[in-house]
C-alpha cells in the first residue's frame, strides 16, 4: 500500500474532531491541536441534519448519535410570532429517512473525542505560527512546542489564525442581530414537546427550541436585533430579562419558557463573503474557518462534517507528493456546494424575519422550502469525493 500523508489538525472543535476520526477511518495518521486546556464547547445545542448524520454514521458514531441526540419528528412546525402555526418543518430527505437530531454542543464534542484513540488530541497548544517547505509543513505553539506533518488542516473557527497563510486577511460580515442562547431541563417545562423542532417568526425577530440530551434539555435560541455594544462583543453573557421583554407579547408558550431563564448567552451573528482560496500547498482550511456561515439553515457544523467527509475520502488516495493536489480536488469539490448553503442561510435568515411585509408571501415560501431541504439532506459528500479521487 502506498504511503499516506501524515496530517495535523490546528482545532479541536466539531470540524477538526470529526475530520480526525474520518480521516484515522481511513488509515492516515493524525495529530489534532487545541488552544484550550480541555475540549470543550458552550452550553447550546446544534442541529444535525441527514447529509451530517450520513457521515457521522459511516465512521461508526451513528449509534452514540442516536443514544446522545434528540431525534425531532413530523410535529415540528414554523409559526408566526403569535403561535399561528404556518407549515411543517423538513426533518427528512426525500426516501423518508429521519435523521435529524438535536444534540447538546458538549455532548457532540465529548462523543467526537471518544471516537478518536488515545494520544490523538493535544490540548493547551494554540497555534501561533505556520511555515512549509515543498515536502512539509511546520506549525508552531504558544507554548513552545511545533509539529511537522505533510498536510495541516486549519479547523481553527471563524477567527482562524492559519487563513493568513492561505489568503489575504478580510473582514468577517455583520448581519445586525445577535442569537441569545441557552438549554433548560425539561422538567422545568414539562408540557413542552420534546421531540420537535419549533419556531416562531415575527418582525426582525425568530424564536426556535429544539430538545437535546435524549430530552432531557430543551435548547432555545431568541434572534434580535443588535445594538454597537453586542456587535463588538462577540459573545458575552446575556440579561435573561432583556431576553424576556423582546419577545413579550409573543405566543404565551415563549413567555412560558422563558420565565425558567436564570441564565443566558449571546452571539452577534457573523459570516463572510466565499474566500477566493482554501489551500496553499500542504495547508487547507475547513468548517468556519473556510466558510462562516449564518445559522439560519442550521448548517455550520453539519457542512464541516461534510468537509471533514470529503477530505479524508480524497486524502485516502494521496500520497505524500500528491497531498497539495489532493488539497486543491476537496477545496473544488467542497467550494460550490458550501457557498450555496453560505448563501441560502442568508436568505433564510430574512425569511425567518419577516424581511417581506406580505407575510402570505412569506408563508409560502417557507411551505415551499422544504424541497430545498430535501435536496440538501440527501446530498452524500462520498461518492463525489471518490470520483475526484480518481482524478489526482
Ligand atoms: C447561534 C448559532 C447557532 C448555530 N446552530 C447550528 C446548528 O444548529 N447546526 C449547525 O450545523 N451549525 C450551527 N451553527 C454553526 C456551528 O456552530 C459552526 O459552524 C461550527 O461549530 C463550526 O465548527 P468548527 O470546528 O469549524 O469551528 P469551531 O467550533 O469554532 O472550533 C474551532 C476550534 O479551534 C480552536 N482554536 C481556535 N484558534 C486556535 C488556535 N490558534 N490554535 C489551536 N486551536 C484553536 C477553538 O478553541 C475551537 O475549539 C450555529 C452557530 C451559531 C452562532
Amino acid at each position: 500500500m502506498q504511503k499516506r500523508p501524515s496530517v495535523a489538525v490546528v482545532g479541536g472543535g466539531i470540524g477538526g474532531l470529526f475530520a480526525a476520526n474520518a480521516l484515522i477511518a481511513q488509515g492516515l495518521d493524525v495529530a489534532v491541536y487545541e488552544q484550550a486546556p480541555a475540549l470543550g464547547e458552550v452550553g447550546a445545542g446544534v442541529f444535525l441534519t441527514p447529509n451530517s448524520v450520513r457521515q457521522l454514521q459511516r465512521v461508526g458514531l451513528g449509534p452514540a448519535v442516536e443514544l446522545r441526540g434528540a431525534r425531532v419528528g413530523v410535529e415540528s412546525r414554523y409559526f408566526r410570532h403569535d403561535g399561528t402555526p404556518i407549515a411543517p418543518v423538513q426533518v427528512t430527505d426525500s426516501s423518508g429517512w429521519n435523521a435529524t437530531f438535536g444534540m447538546h454542543r458538549a455532548d457532540l464534542i465529548e462523543l467526537l473525542a471518544d471516537g478518536l484513540p488515545a494520544g490523538v488530541v493535544h490540548t493547551g497548544h494554540r497555534c501561533m505560527g505556520f511555515s512549509q517547505t515543498a515536502d512539509v509543513a511546520r506549525v508552531s505553539f504558544g507554548n513552545g512546542a511545533t509539529a511537522e506533518a505533510e498536510i495541516v488542516i486549519a479547523t481553527d473557527g471563524i477567527h482562524s489564525e492559519l487563513r493568513q497563510y492561505v489568503t489575504p486577511p478580510s473582514r468577517p460580515v455583520f448581519h445586525g442581530s445577535v442569537a441569545y442562547r441557552g438549554v433548560l431541563p425539561h422538567r422545568r417545562i414539562p408540557h413542552w414537546p420534546a421531540d420537535a423542532w419549533l419556531m416562531w417568526l415575527g418582525k426582525g425577530k425568530h424564536f426556535l427550541t429544539f430538545p437535546v440530551r435524549a430530552g432531557e434539555l430543551i435548547n432555545y435560541v431568541g434572534f434580535v436585533p443588535a445594538d454597537e455594544e453586542m456587535k463588538e462583543s462577540w459573545s458575552a453573557p446575556g440579561d435573561p430579562d432583556v431576553l424576556r421583554r423582546e419577545f413579550a407579547g409573543w405566543d404565551p408558550r415563549i413567555g412560558a419558557l422563558l420565565a425558567e431563564v436564570q441564565s443566558t448567552f449571546r452571539w452577534a451573528l457573523y459570516d463572510r463573503e466565499p474566500l477566493p482560496s482554501w489551500s496553499r500547498g500542504r495547508l487547507t482550511l475547513l468548517g468556519d474557518a473556510a466558510h462562516p456561515m449564518l445559522p439560519h439553515l442550521g448548517q455550520g457544523a453539519n457542512q464541516s462534517i461534510e468537509d471533514g467527509m470529503a477530505l479524508a475520502t480524497i486524502l485516502a488516495r494521496a500520497n505524500p507528493a500528491t497531498a497539495p493536489a489532493a488539497l486543491l480536488a476537496y477545496e473544488r469539490l467542497r467550494r460550490e456546494r458550501v457557498a450555496l448553503v453560505q448563501r441560502g442561510a442568508r436568505e433564510n435568515g430574512l425569511r425567518y424575519d419577516s424581511a417581506n411585509p406580505d407575510l402570505g408571501v412569506r408563508d409560502a415560501e417557507l411551505k415551499a422550502h422544504a424541497a430545498f431541504r430535501r435536496r440538501l439532506y440527501d446530498h452524500d459528500v462520498v461518492p463525489e469525493a471518490e470520483a475526484a479521487a480518481a482524478t489526482l
